[in-house]
C-alpha cells in the first residue's frame, strides 16, 4: 500500500501548484478590475487575444469558465438556468452555463468580472455569435466580431485582405473602448511572447512521443489554461518552460503518467470535465495512457501561419485556420499526424452533444484514420459540462469492450 502510494505521489506533476497559483491570482486581478482602473474583455477561446495583453485589458474567457462550471458539477444547475430563461437544450453547454450564471453570479468563483467589452471569434463555431449578441446586450457594452471564413482547403488572398482589414478595425476598436493609442511596439513583443509560449506548448506535448509518456491528455487539460487565457505574456513562457522542464526529467527517470503503460492512445474533442478524474483512473486501470489529443494541441497548431517579426500582418491567417476552422479531410490528414506521431494503438473520440462543429465529422475521420491506419477506435457519447448527456455504465461497457479490442490486436 505504502509503495502504491509511493507511486502516486511520484507521478504528480509538481508544476501543477504553480499553475494554480497563477491562476487564482489573475481571476483575482480580474474580479478587482473594478478598483485598479483596468479593463475586462471577454474573448471566444479561439479569439486572437494579442492586442488585448498589448493594451493591458484583462482577457476572461467564459469558456475557461465553462470548464470550471463542468470540473466543479455545476453545470446541471446553470444550464437548466438558462433552458428556464427560454434557451434550447441543443445549445452548447458553456453558452448555456454562461447564459445562466451571468443573472446569480454562480459558479465555483462566484461569477465572472463583469465585462467592459466583448470580442467574438467565429473561428470556432457559429454559436459563439449569439451568445456574445445575448450577453452584448444583457451587460449593455460593445462587441467587436471578427468573422473568418471557413478555410477547408486554403486560405485564399480575399480571405486574406477580409480577415486583416477586420484585425485593424479591432485594434481601433481596442483603442476606442480604452481612450488609448494602440502601441505597435508592445504589440510586436506580445506577439514574440506569444508564439514562444506556443512553441513550449507544443515542446510540453511533444514529451509524450516517450515510452512512457511523462504526461496524459488528462494533464494537458489541466495544464492548457494559460496558453488559452495568457497566451502572449511573460509569465506563461516561463510556467511552460517550467513544465516542460520537469516532463524531460520525468523522461529522463522514465516516470509514466500511468502506472504500467501498455496502451497508447490519442483522444479527439473536448475533456468530459465533470468525468476526468473517473475516465483517467478506468484508463490508467487498464495500462491505457491516453497521451495525446487534438484539443490542447489546437492552441499552437496554426503558428505555422504567423510570422514572429509580423505578427499583425500574419495573424489573420494564423487565427482563420485553427482545427474547428477546417474541412474534415484536413482534420483527419492531423488526426493521423498525430497518431502517427505519438505512435498510438487507437483513438478515444468523444462525440460531445454540445460541440458540433467538433463533433460531425467525427464518424468521417474514424472511417479515414481506420482505412489509413487500421487502428481501433472507441466512440463515447457525451457532453463536456451537461451530466445528463452522460451514462456511466454505458460509457464503461464500451471502454472495456474497447481495451479487450486493444489486447487481441497485442
Ligand atoms: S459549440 Fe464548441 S466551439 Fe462553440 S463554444 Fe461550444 S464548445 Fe466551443
Amino acid at each position: 500500500m505504502a509503495e502504491k502510494d509511493e507511486g502516486k505521489e511520484r507521478r504528480k506533476i509538481k508544476a501543477a501548484a504553480k499553475m494554480k497559483e497563477i491562476m487564482t491570482s489573475y481571476y483575482i486581478d480580474a474580479k478587482t478590475a473594478g478598483q485598479t482602473g483596468k479593463k475586462v474583455a471577454w474573448i471566444t477561446s479561439g479569439g486572437p487575444v494579442e492586442p488585448l495583453i498589448a493594451m493591458d485589458i484583462i482577457p476572461v474567457y467564459p469558456e475557461n469558465h465553462g470548464a470550471m462550471i463542468g470540473a466543479s458539477k455545476m453545470g446541471v444547475d446553470l444550464c437548466r438556468k438558462a433552458e428556464e430563461m427560454g434557451y434550447s437544450s441543443d445549445l452548447c453547454s458553456y453558452a448555456r452555463s454562461d447564459i445562466g450564471c451571468a443573472p446569480v453570479n454562480g459558479g465555483p468563483i462566484g461569477g465572472l468580472p463583469k465585462p467592459d467589452m466583448l470580442v467574438c471569434c467565429n473561428n470556432i463555431c457559429g454559436t459563439v455569435l449569439k451568445w456574445y449578441e445575448v450577453q452584448a446586450r444583457y451587460f449593455n457594452i460593445p462587441l467587436f466580431i471578427l468573422d473568418t471564413p471557413f478555410t477547408h482547403v486554403g486560405f485564399s488572398a480575399e480571405a486574406k485582405k477580409y480577415v486583416k482589414r477586420q484585425i485593424l478595425e479591432y485594434i481601433e476598436f481596442l483603442e476606442n473602448a480604452t481612450a488609448k493609442k494602440f502601441n505597435y511596439d508592445r504589440m510586436r513583443e506580445v506577439g514574440k511572447l506569444s508564439l514562444e509560449g506556443q512553441r513550449l506548448w507544443q515542446a510540453v506535448l511533444d514529451t509524450a512521443v516517450n515510452r512512457p509518456s511523462p504526461l496524459s491528455a488528462f494533464d494537458a487539460f489541466f495544464h492548457l489554461a494559460l496558453i488559452v487565457t495568457l497566451r502572449g505574456t511573460r509569465q506563461t513562457v516561463d510556467y511552460y518552460k517550467i513544465l516542460l522542464e520537469e516532463m524531460q526529467e520525468r523522461v529522463a527517470q522514465q516516470i509514466g503518467a500511468v502506472a504500467d503503460e501498455q496502451y497508447r492512445l490519442l483522444w479527439d474533442n473536448l475533456p468530459i470535465w465533470y468525468r476526468m478524474k473517473w475516465l483517467s483512473e478506468k484508463f490508467a486501470s487498464a495500462g491505457a495512457c491516453l497521451v495525446a489529443d487534438t484539443y490542447t494541441t489546437a492552441w499552437c497548431g496554426s503558428m505555422k501561419y504567423i510570422k514572429e517579426d509580423d505578427f499583425i500582418d500574419t495573424m489573420a491567417e494564423g487565427y482563420s485556420r485553427i482545427y474547428l476552422n477546417i474541412g474534415v479531410d484536413q482534420m483527419a490528414e492531423q488526426v493521423i499526424a498525430m497518431a502517427e506521431k505519438y505512435n498510438v494503438d487507437g483513438i478515444v473520440m468523444h462525440s460531445n452533444r454540445s460541440c458540433k462543429p467538433y463533433s460531425f465529422g467525427q464518424y468521417d475521420i474514424q472511417r479515414i484514420v481506420g482505412e489509413k491506419m487500421g487502428i481501433p477506435t472507441l466512440m463515447i457519447e457525451a457532453d463536456m459540462v451537461d451530466e445528463r448527456n452522460f451514462s456511466e455504465s454505458q460509457v464503461e461497457t464500451r471502454i472495456e469492450a474497447f481495451i479487450e479490442v486493444l489486447q487481441g490486436k497485442k
